[in-house]
């Protein structure tokens, strides 16, 4: 396990605003921590990096409980830059703090550059830059010491939709070598780059799984069949047919008394002759779960 939470907890005077959370990172793994404004993910994700204590609870970092800082990269909601700086002065002001060695620093700083596009701006001033590129350079500088895993809050959520697609597909090209957990209230976001999803809601952790499971949950036990043929007398005679729906002789909307007579009803299609133009199993979205696992 690269990185386990145990009951994680973080007050504000009375205001509980993580309470008791846990959850699992796996080498490798991209996760989203998804939840509405205040479920406490910034609190959470600050408390992971180091820049806020818990109150409560144990962080486990690569096995260890004293956690090694230079393992982790972390890009904050809102980076703030000196804007007389230019991006190779700043990466290596940055590379200097996570203790990198000088040699090896320009390469790097190079190689990173390129990585996130902005090795055509890399002598330009900071202050000139768009809201995309100080994103992308915030990415750079949280990635320059080749950290073990990648924290980052709302990374997208500031940008217009072409800043938002490029930090995304980084995000896709860097989920291949480094475990990446950010936080994010769209869901589509998550759903684009991650194979994990932590939902917060008001300090807790409602649901934790794949995005695959988070589906499953969605599958509301419907079947949809459109035949060329008439076929309501001919199925409503069939025993394994519950809930028929029909919106008209050849078109229905059904449950199986098992889902193990899927099989069975095709088969029963074919011996029949019978056409069929659409099969398949009914299932709300994405949304869907979201909104149910949320309320
Ligand atoms: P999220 O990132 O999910 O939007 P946050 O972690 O930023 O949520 O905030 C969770 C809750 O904690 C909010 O109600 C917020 O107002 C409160 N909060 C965050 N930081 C502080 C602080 N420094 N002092 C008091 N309350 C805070």
């Amino acid at each position: 396990m690269l990185l386990t939470v145990e009951g994680l907890s973080k007050r504000y005077k009375t205001n509980i605003v993580v309470d008791n959370i846990e959850f699992d990172i796996q080498p490798n793994q991209c996760v989203a921590l998804l939840g509405p404004n205040g479920a406490g993910k910034t609190t959470t994700l600050q408390m992971l990096s180091g820049l806020l204590k818990p109150d409560s609870g144990q962080i486990t970092f690569q096995g260890c409980k004293n956690i090694d800082r230079t393992q982790i990269g972390f890009l904050p909601q809102y980076p703030s830059f000196f804007p007389w700086m230019t991006a190779v002065e700043f990466l290596y002001f940055a590379g200097k703090l996570s203790k990198m060695e000088k040699g090896k620093l320009k390469d790097k700083i190079n190689n990173v550059l390129h990585f996130v596009d902005l090795h055509h701006a890399k002598n330009k001033k900071i202050g000139g830059f768009s809201g995309g590129m100080k994103q992308r350079l915030g990415l750079a500088q949280a990635l320059i010491h080749e950290p073990k895993l990648l924290i980052l809050d709302e990374p997208v959520s500031a940008l217009d939709p072409t800043g938002r697609r490029d930090v995304l597909r980084i995000l896709e090209e860097l989920k291949k070598k480094t475990s990446i957990l950010f936080s994010t209230h769209i869901l589509h976001d998550a759903e684009q780059v991650c194979d994990e999803i932590i939902m917060m809601k008001a300090g807790k952790v409602k649901w934790s799984g794949s995005i695959k499971r988070l589906k499953e949950r969605t599958r509301n036990g419907y079947f949809f069949l459109k035949t060329e043929g008439d076929i309501k007398s001919w199925l409503s005679k069939k025993d394994y047919i519950r809930e028929a729906n029909f919106s008209n002789s050849s078109t229905v909307t059904f449950k199986l008394t098992s889902n193990q007579y899927c099989n069975c009803l095709l088969e029963d299609c074919i011996k029949q002759e019978i056409t069929i133009i659409h099969f398949e199993e009914r299932s709300g979205t994405l949304e869907d779960a979201y909104m149910e696992v949320m309320r």
